[in-house]
């Protein structure tokens, strides 16, 4: 989506940058003045030209003298050089502004970026590259311009004036209302192009976030095979930039109009009504230095006053803007203070959670204490909750109520390094990615040796699969492994973590009974606290205790505890018990659907 800007932005935009560089100009009070009296000295051959052709014309050569016309010229050349050497010194004074301010500027882009994304739950800031490359430079140019723009105009426009105003006064009421006419239709479209600056700056950004994420996800749209997808959303950005790019060059026929008005059409006006000057007392020098006074002092004046603003201008306040609203430091991970898991007991504390405001609650109120190393099993009818609970102690859902601690702290205080260090979910849909097995196992835990490899893979039974597919470091295809594989090398992945708590949600559902009871003895033997979403009875008898869902209901024991008191539960064993079988044997599957829920 192309990115808006709305009148109210445009505004809070203009404030906020005219607070920031008025701040940066009072950090540099002494520069400043020798600024503006260099510029005074740098305007001095234009403050002269008219005035010194004027004289050189009607005393000099058009009067029979030409040495007095050439010692004029003379006067004139000498002004010119006066002002080439007063050009050096504005030129070292502005870098003594503007360098400061862009080293600011880098600091708060940097600072900004780094915020965003260690913040908790934060992302890599992808846009800061375009910021610091390239937007950072577009305003330390454009700073320096408008601040030599601005005092050349107003140094050249009162220098032309006055010159003026001493050869005739007449010619002041030609050139004015031509002039205020030109600076009045640009000033009533500056808003309009400031807006469509800032659209040109957010499809910048846009573009270069696109791409970079698009190049950090490489090996995701491979494996899902998205690459057509991934290659439009990146194209639409483009588009969306080359669109504002275009707009923007249309906007500078209005800046051409308004020049035409307010330089040319006095000029025109001047050789006009010449004949007329001459009729009332005006000399030919007094005509032709109110035109050098025009087209090389307020024309020029005038066009550079537009074109900066108009370019230059607002690149700067847009740009700016958005450099200051991305610098703004978001609350930091780092800057709070985040307490450290106590142990890993798993706490819900009265936790109601549900999908959507008006949703009934899926988990209702929920008080249960999971303690360190407990090997749990979650049963229930399909639809009962067991996955969301499971998302709640991963604290991949926030409750909507109650608080979920481990080890005494919320989980929802802790930033995604430490989560993923004390505990890993393992979903159903098993994510092997296209990369080499290696990678895959590797992928939580990188510093895995060899050996660790070795023996996990060995455990979890997945030797046949590593070698049928040829060793660790060859690339597979996804699409190759059957689901059961996929399954056990998101295991595999999970138990090289060491994290003290995992979380099954079914995880294991398309191995055979077999093998799903040797993944979960490895498990529960790592020490750590296991947490099943079981699959089948066989699950749940393995487990130290077994948590019963029934939609908002939940009652936890062991399997002696819910046998006597859950008649739900009587009714999953009996399903299993009449329809399938012994526990253990293939096919005691636990999980029912609607035929669960109907025998309640
Ligand atoms: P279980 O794991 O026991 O099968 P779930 O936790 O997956 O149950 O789902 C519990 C209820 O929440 C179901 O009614 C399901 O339809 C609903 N549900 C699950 N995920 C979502 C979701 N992302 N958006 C809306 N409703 C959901």
């Amino acid at each position: 989506m192309t990115p808006s800007v709305t009148p109210v932005e445009m505004n809070s935009a203009t404030n906020t940058v005219s607070r920031v560089l008025l701040a940066a100009l009072r950090r540099h009070p002494r520069a400043l003045v020798l600024l503006a009296l260099w510029s005074v000295l740098e305007a001095l051959p234009l403050l002269l030209s008219g005035y010194g052709v004027a004289h050189a014309l009607d005393d000099g050569f058009l009067a029979g003298r030409p040495a007095t016309g050439a010692a004029w010229l003379g006067v004139l050349a000498v002004a010119v050089l006066a002002g080439a050497l007063a050009t050096r010194h504005v030129y070292r004074i502005l870098a003594e502004i503007v360098e400061p301010f862009r080293d600011d500027l880098v600091d708060n882009v940097v600072g900004g970026a780094l915020a965003r994304s260690t913040v908790l739950g934060g992302r890599p800031d992808s846009g800061a590259v375009a910021r610091l490359t390239h937007q950072v430079e577009v305003v330390r140019d454009n700073f320096a311009g408008l601040l030599l723009l601005t005092s050349g105009f107003v140094v050249s426009t009162v220098g032309a004036v006055i010159g003026m105003a001493t050869l005739t006064g007449v010619v002041g009421l030609l050139v004015l209302p031509p002039l205020l006419a030109g600076l009045t239709v640009f000033l009533v479209s500056l808003r309009s192009m400031m807006t469509r600056q800032r659209v040109h700056v957010l499809t910048d950004e846009a573009v270069a976030e696109s791409a970079s994420t698009v190049a950090h996800s490489l090996r995701d749209v491979v494996a899902c095979g998205a690459e057509d997808r991934a290659c439009g959303q990146v194209q639409r950005q483009v588009d969306a930039h080359a669109d504002a790019e275009r707009t923007l060059a249309r906007m500078t026929a209005i800046r051409t109009l308004s020049v035409a008005i307010g330089g040319w059409l006095p000029a025109v006006g001047l050789l006009v009504a010449a004949p007329w000057l001459l009729a009332t007392g005006s000399t030919l020098g007094t005509i032709a230095g109110a035109l050098i006074y025009l087209t090389q002092g307020l024309l020029p004046a005038l066009k550079s006053l537009v074109d900066g603003l108009g370019a230059g201008g607002l690149k700067l306040v847009v740009t700016l803007d958005r450099l200051v609203e991305a610098g703004e430091h978001p609350v930091c991970a780092s800057t709070v203070q985040q307490r450290a898991p106590q142990g890993h007991e798993l706490l819900l504390d009265g936790v109601t959670f549900s999908y959507g405001r008006h949703a009934e609650p899926v988990v209702n109120r929920v008080n249960l204490v999971i303690p360190q190393g407990q090997h749990l099993a979650m049963v229930g009818p399909s639809g009962a909750g067991k996955s969301t609970l499971a998302g709640l102690l991963a604290a991949t859902h926030a409750p909507d109520r109650g608080k979920v601690r481990l080890g005494g702290v919320p989980v929802g205080d802790l930033d995604s390094q430490t989560l993923t260090r004390h505990r890993v979910l393992i979903p159903q849909e098993a994510y092997v990615f296209a990369g080499t097995i290696g990678e895959n196992l590797r992928y939580l835990h990188p510093a895995a040796t060899g050996t660790e490899l070795d023996t996990v893979v060995d455990a979890l039974g997945l030797r046949a699969v590593v070698a049928r597919l040829g060793g660790y470091d060859v690339v597979v295809d996804p699409g190759m492994l059957s689901a059961g594989e996929r399954q056990l090398i998101a295991v595999a992945r999970a138990h090289l973590t060491r994290a003290p708590v995992l979380i099954l949600d079914e995880a294991t559902c398309h191995l055979d009974p077999v093998a799903e009871e040797r993944v979960e003895r490895v498990l529960a033997a790592r020490g750590g606290t296991l947490i099943v979403v079981a699959h089948r009875i066989s699950s749940a008898l393995r487990a130290q205790r077994i948590v019963l869902m029934d939609g908002a209901n939940m009652i936890a024991g062991t399997h002696g505890e819910l046998l006597a008191n859950a008649p739900l539960y009587r009714d999953l064993v009996g399903l299993w018990d009449v329809g399938q079988g012994p526990v253990g044997v293939s096919g005691d599957t636990l999980v029912t659907g609607t035929a669960g829920r109907s025998s309640l």
